[in-house]
């Protein structure tokens, strides 16, 4: 038997209401923020996410997808979807039209790592990208939606971290100063970070190892080398965010290696979800879009884990989905009426209810059964002797009252349903 993808997943249908709401919440959220929709290919060029995460990057490094496709070009499916949604505004001009583009998304993404609880190969990611000011009020607008998105699931354990990384002369500035201090711990720390302390030494930050977190407890602060500018901009978004009822911690060791992350960089996690605890993460990148080849814009978004998210709803019992219900399920007394049936469904079907009958030439009791099971709402019975006087028996399911009525009268018949 031929099996799903190692670290793929099936949706079910009867896990398909939860995405549902969980989409249908994160389009309301956003719309009432004014962002709206992108939807670029699943898959790009390598060099977009190459240039556009960055190659010390986890994802660039060892999680991506790449392939050659027939004709030898190189192929990636997406692990993320800033790069993209930057490349379709540069290449559609959409600052031409909109000198500040407000942009959601929600989508499969794919990154080749070891499969776990809340870690997939294939997962799903929404998330917004606000380009075209550096207002710090944008910054905070990012938190605030993604909290607002995780509150009104219901999610309690929540624990939003912020930081700030200045902008690339501070940080240049601020690495000479962790190098030479990490220079005496340098024979103490993990292999790992000792390649980072050539490569990417703000990243030794992100180590998980013991020793590592060790000697980074220690280390210089970042915020210690912001000048006025950066850190005006860092307060604005407190500010922001504490006027917005969202409460925070400042986590210095926040930081996102990449030379045009800019500004606020921050997390939220979940107490509630094991080790995979972040439900989302993001931040400001003002050298982006000129790195990509556009103007220089700046820019700041965020992007979030759905999967995390439903397990962390799952953990904290928070989501209550109504139970499935249908209006109408049709019960074919005599066989021979079945396309009768099928014909009542058909247009009602056309005015909107929610209809089912039996395509298996099943028993009456089965058919009853199956009402039952699919939560008809009504149930309408087709043969028989009322039939004889072209008239169907509506039975209501909640209180069992029963009706005749007439064939020639299928408007009462929906607006009865309907009501
Ligand atoms: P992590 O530290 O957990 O690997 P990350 O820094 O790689 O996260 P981002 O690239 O910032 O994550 O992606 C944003 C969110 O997408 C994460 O907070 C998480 O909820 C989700 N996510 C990332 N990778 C995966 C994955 N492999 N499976 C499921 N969800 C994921
Ligand atoms: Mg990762």
């Amino acid at each position: 038997m031929i099996k799903a993808i190692t670290g793929t997943k099936d949706i079910l249908p009867s896990d398909i209401s939860k995405w549902y709401f969980l989409e249908n919440l994160i389009k309301k959220i956003f719309s009432k923020f004014n962002y709206k929709e992108i939807r670029t290919p699943i898959f790009e060029n390598t060099s977009l996410f190459a240039r556009g995460i960055g190659e010390a990057t986890d994802i660039v490094s060892k999680e991506m997808y790449t392939f050659l496709d027939r004709s030898g070009e190189s192929l990636t499916l997406r692990p993320e979807l800033t790069a993209s949604v930057v490349r379709a505004l540069i290449e559609h001009s959409l600052e031409k039209k909109q000198s500040l583009n407000k942009l959601f998304y929600i989508g499969p993404m794919f990154r080749q790592e070891r499969p776990q609880a809340g870690r997939y190969r294939q997962f799903h990611q929404f998330g917004a990208e606000s380009i075209g000011s550096n207002d710090p009020l944008l910054d905070a607008e990012m938190i605030i939606m993604a909290f607002d998105i995780l509150a009104q699931l219901g999610l309690k354990n929540l624990e939003v971290k912020i930081n700030s990384l200045g902008v690339p002369s501070e940080r240049e500035d601020y690495k000479n100063v962790l190098r030479e201090y990490l220079k005496s711990h340098l024979s103490n720390l993990s292999e790992e970070s000792k390649k980072r302390f050539e490569t990417n030494v703000l990243r030794i930050f992100d180590s998980k190892d013991e020793r590592d977190i060790e000697i980074m407890k220690h280390a210089p602060l970042l915020i210690n080398y912001l000048k006025d500018e950066s850190l005006s901009h860092f307060e604005t978004v407190k500010s922001t965010l504490k006027k917005a009822n969202v409460n925070f911690s400042v986590d210095s060791s926040l930081v996102r290696g990449l030379d045009y992350y800019t500004h606020t960089t921050f997390e939220i996690v979940s107490k509630s979800v094991g080790s995979q605890s972040a439900l989302c993460g993001g931040g400001r990148y003002n050298g982006l879009v000129k790195e990509l080849g556009g103007s220089d814009l700046p820019g700041v978004g965020f992007a979030a884990g759905m999967e995390r998210i439903l397990l962390a709803c799952e953990n904290e019992n928070v989501l209550s989905i109504p139970e499935d219900k249908i209006d109408l399920y049709i019960i074919t007394l005599d066989k021979t009426k079945s396309e009768l049936s099928y014909n009542i469904a058909i247009s009602l079907r056309r005015k909107n209810l929610t209809v089912e009958l039996d395509y298996l030439l099943r028993s009456v009791k089965a058919q009853m059964r199956e009402a039952n099971k699919l939560n008809a709402k009504y149930v309408l019975f087709v043969g028989g002797e009322e039939l004889k006087n072209n008239e169907v028996v509506l039975k209501n399911m909640l209180n069992s009252e029963q009706e005749n009525i007439s064939l020639n009268e299928i408007e009462k018949l929906i607006k009865k349903i309907g009501e």
